[in-house]
């Protein structure tokens, strides 16, 4: 059924748009099927969880960082995935470069977004972006691909669309900036319940959970 429903939802995602499978709490077993169906992305939101999957599943598809990192998960972080989509501080950006020049590597990151400016969202606040952007370009292992948001926790698709818009906004201006380390080119917003609303708003990635994995998830 897993696999049949990825099949679904690539056959109508436009080309253009980039599928994440959102795995928190799914077993091994699960994923695997997702992996069969076509999934080529997972993002995982917390590094213990990612470390023991990872180890089962491999390399067969890219591990993404969908959740907030605490500082002193960061090492293992580098180690694990191949791009951040939440960064959502100067400080962990710091810690992530650091890190990441001790593997010399180059880590992609998707700059978060609290598109609603909730006080319980991690993220940085619309307004913030632009300096955020600038800032940590600066750093040598970083390499800023694209913005991710959540939105507010909605009971509506409908009325996440002005935050969708607001970010597709704040995307496009920077990625006019043409600023040096930044290739503005993911753009990573909607889930199961909102997709379709957000690749309308102009999202080129989208983080499905419950739309892949949940029986009783009627999209
Ligand atoms: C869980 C999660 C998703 C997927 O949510 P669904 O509603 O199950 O599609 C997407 N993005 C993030 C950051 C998540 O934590």
């Amino acid at each position: 059924m897993i696999e049949e429903r990825v099949g679904e939802i690539l056959r109508e995602l436009p080309s253009t748009v980039e599928l994440v499978a959102a795995t928190k709490s799914r077993s091994v077993a699960e994923i695997l099927e997702a992996i069969a169906g076509g999934v080529k992305i997972i993002g995982e939101n917390y590094v213990q969880e990612a470390e023991e999957k990872l180890k089962q599943i491999g390399r067969c598809a890219q591990w993404h960082l969908l959740g907030h990192l605490q500082k002193n998960k960061v090492k293992k972080a580098v180690e694990i995935f191949d791009l951040m989509q939440s960064l959502d501080s100067l400080e962990i950006a710091a810690e992530i470069d650091k890190r990441a020049s001790g593997l010399n590597r180059l880590v992609p990151v998707f700059i978060e977004v609290n598109s609603a400016a909730e006080k319980q969202k991690f993220g940085f606040l619309p307004d913030e972006v632009e300096e955020a952007v600038r800032e940590i370009s600066k750093f040598k292992n970083l390499k800023i691909m694209g913005l991710m948001t959540l939105g507010p926790d909605s009971k509506s698709a409908q009325d996440l669309r002005p935050y969708f818009q607001a970010t597709y906004k704040i995307f496009q201006r920077i990625k006019e900036m043409s600023l040096s380390n930044v290739q503005m080119r993911y753009l990573s917003m909607g889930m199961s319940d909102s997709y379709r609303v957000a690749i309308e708003a102009g999202a080129n990635m989208v983080r499905l959970g419950r739309a892949i994995f949940s029986d009783r998830y009627g999209r």
